[in-house]
């Protein structure tokens, strides 16, 4: 192979980070090991409902919540596994457009629909990895050990490259891999810094927005028009208001609803508390979609604390043949659904390094905080409009903070900027684009202007005028 470095690389985690690196790794390396703690379930049942609760694991608790699979993510996954949201449609992933096909309720508004030729899809998580799992488990080049933990890396007597790494299998048995490189993609909880400490290197600085943000979410079947023609829902949260949700038709004609709260305001797991938290969302959408609903499971609950940034980038010192990725870098409020496709942007950071050079880990970590600077500027950006976040709040987060509603009113009726706002939750545009003299002239127009609003705050007891217009069913829970 043209540019191969030989020899083998070993991934922490096969999740989605350590799946993807996997991927980028086979184009340089003749062997590539990934190493997991969970037993990764093969794929072998394709029936479309059947992985929604059997391909769960332990691991990946967040795999039980609505994960949006954002447009530029989807374009890195077709490019690096040719052919995958076209298979995912076949096992039954609806299909919609990314602005046509998501009623999209943002600062107390309904911004204007229209298909913008840009599909987008909702997979449950487990369907997604499954199937990433599949296509790399099929490279030749790819050995999967799983039910395997990582305990340590192993280096070179002077410590200056990392070798390889130790591994407990559940029996308790341990067993040294070898590697020429070890990409790290065990996730928030990696333990990279703590190696870095051992081995007498500076741990990176860490920054962290504290969000306090509380998820809870159900399966539900639903009457076949009850999000009329939508394949989503999604209402965001704003400071007033701080309850988002997400209504998603997924694979296997299930519906899962995410329910979220920022600082505290978390949605419970008891049935009814979930219900009634329903009833405070800003629009009634959600609550009347799934009034005829059949919930098909219990509500379960996540909790995320912070969001937060490794800056590895900013090391002087740091092992040769060792790598990081994925959350294990940087790990995002998940309320802007960016995490998967922040991976999909790594792994191509990687790709790229790889091809010019080689893993030198300087080139690596500053090509993936590129990466990572927009996500984390849209995701730190929207947390800190709540004057409950701390964190410093420069003059692009403050006009950014008292642009967005405008944009947004702007948008109720204009579709140029309805389109020009979900490219850039997409990650398909920069957030800069939406400051484009065109569009600012649209919303700064004066009778939009007249319009903006501020988010409704919750009325008594929490309700929201809308929701109590909402007559609410009895339901089996
Ligand atoms: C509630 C919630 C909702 C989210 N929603 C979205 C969304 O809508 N869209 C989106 O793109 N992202 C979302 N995310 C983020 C997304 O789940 C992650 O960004 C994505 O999974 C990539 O993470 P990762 O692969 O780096 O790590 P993880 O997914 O955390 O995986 C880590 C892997 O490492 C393994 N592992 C860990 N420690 C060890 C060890 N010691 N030994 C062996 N194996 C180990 C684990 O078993 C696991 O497989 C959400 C996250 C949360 C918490």
């Amino acid at each position: 192979m043209n540019g191969s470095l030989g020899g083998r690389a070993v991934v922490l985690g096969a999740s989605m980070a350590g799946l993807l690196a996997a991927r980028v790794l086979t184009d340089r390396y003749d062997q590539v090991t990934l190493v997991d703690r969970d037993e990764l379930p093969l794929h072998g049942d394709r029936r479309p409902d059947a992985p929604h609760i059997g391909g769960q694991r332990r691991g990946v608790p967040q795999g039980r919540h609505l994960h949006a699979l954002l447009a530029r993510g989807a374009q890195i996954l077709d490019d690096l596994f040719p052919g995958l949201t076209a298979d995912l449609t076949t096992a039954g992933v609806p299909s919609g457009d990314l602005l046509g096909g998501i009623r999209w309720l943002v600062s107390g508004q309904r911004i204007a629909r229209v298909d913008i030729g840009q599909p987008v899809l909702f997979p449950s998580r487990p369907l997604l990895e499954r199937y990433v799992r599949d296509r790399v488990r099929a490279l030749p080049a790819v050995t999967v050990v799983d039910g395997a933990a990582i305990v340590a890396v192993t280096t070179t007597g002077d410590r200056r490259r990392v070798t390889g790494v130790r591994v407990r299998s559940a029996t308790d048995a341990e067993a040294l891999i070898d590697a020429d490189l070890v990409v790290d993609a065990t996730g928030r909880g990696s333990r990279t810094p703590g190696w870095l400490a051992e081995l007498g290197y500076p741990s990176p600085v860490t920054e962290k927005i504290r969000v306090d943000v509380g998820y809870a979410s159900r399966s539900y079947r639903l009457p076949p028009d009850a999000l009329g023609s939508d394949t989503v829902i999604l209402q965001n949260w704003t400071p007033r208001h701080p309850y988002g949700a997400g209504l998603a038709q997924q694979e296997g004609g299930r519906h899962i609803l995410t329910l979220a709260g920022m600082l505290g305001e978390h949605p419970p797991a008891d049935p009814t508390g979930f219900e009634a938290f329903v009833d405070r969302l800003e629009f009634p959408d959600i609550g009347q979609a799934i009034r005829y609903g059949e919930p098909l499971d219990a509500p379960v609950t996540f909790r995320y604390p912070a969001s937060v940034r490794h800056r590895y980038e900013r090391l002087t010192r740091f092992p040769d043949g060792l790598l990081v990725i994925g959350d294990a870098i940087c790990s995002f409020n998940p309320f802007y659904g960016q995490g998967m496709s922040v991976a999909a942007l790594q792994a191509q950071a990687l790709r790229d390094v790889l091809a010019d050079g080689g893993p030198r880990w300087p080139r690596y970590f500053a090509a993936v905080a590129r990466a990572v600077d927009v996500p984390w500027r849209i995701a730190a950006g929207g947390d800190l409009a709540f004057p409950g976040v701390a964190g410093r709040r420069g003059a692009m987060v403050r006009l950014t903070n008292a642009y967005l509603p405008r944009l947004h009113a702007a948008a109720v009726h204009d579709p140029t900027l309805s389109a020009a706002f979900v490219r850039v939750t997409g990650l398909l545009d920069p957030p800069g684009s939406l400051l484009r003299p065109d569009r600012l002239a649209r919303v700064l127009r004066p009778d939009r202007l007249a319009r903006v609003r501020p988010a409704r705050s919750p009325g008594p007891g929490g309700h929201s005028p809308n929701s109590r217009q909402v007559p609410r069913s009895d339901r089996a829970t």
